[in-house]
């Protein structure tokens, strides 16, 4: 085997999610150079659909981006969601409530901006280039070492390593161990399509009905995205195309939804996830590498957005002042927004989903806190501020 070749850089950067991504350019902007390495293509990394809604603090840190910026101007304002049940929709304006707004534009879009902006400004970024694992956490000098798709063995040192390599990440290993943390599961997962249809309404719909929750979601005037409640262990080629739009729309009593051809399907489990340390030394962890959120709350992507811009302030203040204090409280800081976006999609979820346990006190009781939420101006605006985000620290 030929020796591995090694090169030098001021912060390695473990995946080329939005996470990862996101913080490089960030980091570029303030003159501090990143390796960002990533086991998948660039083809797969632009193509995998995932989340879809944009907070405006997300939206904010793209802008940055400037001409390559795509959320603004091909992704979609919107400044309110229904919330339905008992067959009555329930409108939670946004806009008057809290005076913000989310942004409708896909991750992958986001993933295809961030790449093109990387590359535009001849920054390194390198595909299929996987992590094996993290050395040198406790040394001012840590590494990755990493595998090439042509079996080339690559290490990478820098002053910093971040692990912003998912939900399995390795950087986690030296960081918290890889599976040490605090753990929710759900019995129940979402049952995703996407479909060429026109849209079935102008905001996205959550529905609680008796048979469990349904989520009505837009991706363009042609092509939707809807989700269904079901059984994690669902085989997702099991429904005939008539049978998932019956399924959905029994999920939406009282709303037609428009059909058409369903030309994806997957099955998204449910996982809530804190690790239970965010950094050890000069490696940190950054987005699902750090936590996992179920989707109800849209807040995975922009979780990770916001735990990157406390990482790159810290980032900045060690390694163009040599001031170790914003770093020290990386996790800290983090982990107070982290733990209310846990409470606010924990929240949202048993709000809205009926586990398979529930009895009839379960399912009146669940339609009094949404009431509760609904004829309250109060209750309308704690969704509403912590839908569109909390302001960036
Ligand atoms: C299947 C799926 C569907 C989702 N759907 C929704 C949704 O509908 N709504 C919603 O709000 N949220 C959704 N999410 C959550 C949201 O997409 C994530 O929170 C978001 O992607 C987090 O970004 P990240 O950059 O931290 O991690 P990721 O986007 O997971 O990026 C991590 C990157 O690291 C790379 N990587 C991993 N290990 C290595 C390694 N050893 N070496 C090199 N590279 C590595 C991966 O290839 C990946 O590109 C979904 C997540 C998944 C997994």
């Amino acid at each position: 085997m030929s020796s591995p070749t090694t090169v030098r850089t001021r912060v390695a950067i473990i995946g080329a999610g939005p996470a990862g991504l996101l913080l490089s350019h960030l980091l570029a902007e303030s003159g501090i150079e990143s390796i960002v390495i990533d086991q998948r293509t660039r083809e797969d990394i632009e193509h995998t659909i995932r989340a879809g809604i944009l907070e405006q603090g997300t939206v904010e840190l793209l802008d940055g981006l400037g001409e390559h910026s795509r959320a603004r101007t091909v992704g979609q304002r919107h400044d309110g969601i229904e919330l339905r049940f008992e067959g009555e929709g329930h409108r939670i304006d946004f806009a008057d409530l809290v005076g913000r707004g989310v942004w409708l534009y896909p991750q992958h879009e986001v993933l295809k901006d961030l790449i093109a902006a990387r590359l535009a400004g001849g920054q390194d970024l390198r595909f299929e280039v996987t992590a094996d694992h993290v050395e040198g956490e406790t040394t001012d000098r840590p590494s990755v070492h990493a595998t090439t798709a042509d079996g080339e063995q690559l290490i990478i040192e820098a002053d910093f390593v971040v692990g912003a390599d998912g939900s399995r990440s390795v950087a986690r290993e030296v960081v918290s161990g890889r599976r040490t943390g605090h753990f929710r599961e759900y019995p129940f997962a979402w049952f995703g399509i996407l479909c060429d249809a026109p849209p079935s309404a102008d905001e996205l719909i959550y529905s609680n009905s008796p048979d469990g929750f349904a989520l009505i979601s837009q991706r363009s005037p042609d092509v939707q995205r809807m989700y269904f409640q079901c059984d994690p262990d669902v085989d997702p080629n099991s429904f005939s195309e008539e049978q998932l739009w019956d399924e959905l729309q029994v999920r939406v009593p009282g709303h037609e939804l428009k059909r058409g051809p369903i030309f994806q399907r997957d099955v998204l489990r449910f996982r809530s996830f804190v690790a239970s340390e965010l950094r050890k030394g000069r490696v940190a962890l950054v987005g699902d590498a750090a936590h996992t959120v179920p989707p109800t709350g849209a807040k995975g992507m922009n979780l990770a957005a916001a735990d990157v811009s406390v990482l790159h302030k810290a980032l900045r203040s060690l390694l163009l002042e040599n001031d170790e204090s914003g770093v020290d409280a990386y996790a800290e800081t983090a982990l107070k927004r982290i733990w209310k976006g846990q409470q606010f999609s924990y929240w949202m979820t048993s709000m809205l989903h009926v586990a398979p346990t529930a009895d009839d006190f379960d399912r009146l009781r669940q339609r009094g806190e949404l009431r509760t939420v609904v004829e309250s101006r109060a209750g309308q605006t704690y969704l509403a501020e912590a839908y569109t985000g909390w302001p960036l620290a």
